[in-house]
């Protein structure tokens, strides 16, 4: 497998080179040169498999640069039963005949995006091991992102982490994921300001290549290819598990903010997956419904971002969603680039009256948006009818996937946080708190280990370069 730039630079990179680099070096993102085809018999062969043996077979056609034996003993170390609470990994809720509840929020922080940062985790320090050195990742978190990484990197010998998050802005909880963890290789930088504070200073930082390359400033941001890839295996799994024979259709309702969980769907869709509809479901932040529903992708400002009771799904713009619009356009670099061109200079485009326009159709995607009222009231309506707590964001989901639920197509919905995460809401839906999963009763009253910091680049710089890895 060879990978390429959404901005056309066909670099023949493989799986190990697109894994250590954020953008590809033209500014575009990697993708596949072509997505894996499967037949009847892969399928048939891959249906009674377990999560860990699943997630071989779907990586090795992206990383097959790597030996099979070393990436067979980094998917059984990443998919545990002791992180994920259960063997499945990612098991399968029947509401009722018909209708699923995906867990994908088993893993040590209580949301989806551990299952893809456990594989980043071994997959970072297999690669470091194997060129023999260390990286220092920087990144800036609201919540969910950096205490995920920072699970999945504790304790590794040739990683470092530096977190920025804005000090007092998080909630208690997710605020105390990130803070007590004790290992000397995390380090958590509160920064006086806000999340966008953070992220401009993370920029800022890596527009400084000298800086850059003499502490080997890594990052694991959503566009990361290994993130995608790790992802598409739990369609595959999801997909197993509410059918029983290959060839059924079925439809996937996804909470989506920066395009990384649905598009991994749409990867799977195209690798032959029987999905029928990708149900994308965003929330008062709709730039990805509105662009569903029109053709038109309009990017909000930073003072146009609404501050919702789903806060993982408060974006401006998506950042993955480049990889599809790069497939819509017939994957021509330079329609692409023309395309960001105009959302640079006038902060929007339109595919209407295009072939890209009419390709969106085909593609598997329904959209529609939730609020703060809607959230409530699924809250309630799944807990009453079937006893089951679902989270804000997940709640999102379910919303808009029962909005397009058809008859004798089974709906999967995706679980992308447990509700223990997001104590408030629920608190305000069912007027009591959810429980918490066992070993996080007392989270908030253990001791916590960050630097406060101002929102300050050079402050920033100067900490790392005390604390690097060398
Ligand atoms: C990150 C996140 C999302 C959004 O996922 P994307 O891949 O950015 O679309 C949804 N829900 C939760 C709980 C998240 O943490």
């Amino acid at each position: 497998m060879r990978y390429l730039s959404t901005r056309g630079a066909a670099s023949g990179q493989r799986f190990s080179d697109v894994l250590l680099e954020g953008l590809a070096p033209d500014g575009g993102l990697a993708m596949p040169e072509a997505y894996p085809m499967l037949g009847a018999a892969e399928l048939a062969r891959w249906r009674p498999l377990s999560y860990p043996d699943l997630a071989y077979e779907v990586l090795r056609l992206f990383a097959d640069d790597l030996p099979a034996g070393d990436l067979r003993a980094m998917v059984s170390r990443a998919y545990t039963r002791e992180l994920f609470g259960c063997a499945e990994i990612t098991p399968l809720r029947t509401l009722e005949p018909g209708l699923h509840i995906l867990g994908l929020s088993n893993g040590p922080t209580l949301a989806f995006k551990d299952i893809a940062m456990q594989f980043l985790g071994q997959a970072f320090e297999h690669a470091l091991g194997r060129a023999g050195t260390t990286m220092n990742i920087l990144g800036a978190t609201s919540g969910d992102t950096g205490s995920s990484a920072e699970h999945a990197m504790r304790g590794k010998q040739r990683l470092a982490v530096f977190m920025l998050s804005p000090h007092g802005k998080m909630s208690p909880f997710q605020a105390a994921q990130m803070y007590a963890l004790q290992d000397a290789n995390i380090f958590n930088l509160a920064l006086r300001g806000v999340f966008d504070d953070c992220q401009d200073i993370v920029k800022a930082v890596n527009g400084d290549a000298e800086f850059k390359l003499r502490y080997r400033i890594g990052a694991v941001n959503s566009i990361n290819w290994a993130r995608i890839a790790a992802q598409v295996v739990y369609y595959f799994k999801g997909y197993f598990a509410a059918t029983r024979g290959n060839g059924e259709p079925v439809s996937f309702a996804v909470p989506s903010g920066n395009f990384g969980n649905i598009y991994a769907g749409y990867v799977a869709r195209s690798m032959g997956l029987p999905i029928r509809r990708l149900i994308l479901a965003t929330n008062e932040n709709d730039v990805l419904d509105e662009f569903f529903r029109s053709g038109v992708y309009r990017v909000r400002k930073t003072a146009e971002v609404r501050q919702t009771s789903s806060p993982s799904m408060d974006i401006s713009k998506a950042s993955n969603f480049e990889r599809y619009v790069f497939d819509l356009v017939g994957r021509d670099a330079g329609w692409l680039a023309m395309l960001w061109q105009a959302l640079d200079a006038h902060g929007a485009f339109d595919l209407r009256g295009t072939r890209a326009f009419d390709a969106i159709a085909g593609s598997g995607f329904v959209s529609g948006s939730s609020s703060h009222r809607d959230r409530l009231d699924t809250i309630r309506a799944i807990h009453g009818r079937y006893g089951c707590l679902v989270d804000t964001h997940t709640a999102d989901g379910i919303k808009v996937g029962l909005q397009y639920r058809e008859p004798d197509v089974p709906l999967v919905c995706l679980e992308t946080a447990l509700p223990a995460k997001f104590a408030a809401t629920i608190r305000e839906a069912l007027g009591r708190d959810p429980e918490r999963p066992q070993g996080f009763e007392a989270l908030e009253a253990l001791p916590q280990r960050f630097t406060l910091m101002e929102p300050d680049a050079a402050e920033v710089k100067a900490f790392i370069a005390r604390h690097a890895l060398t």
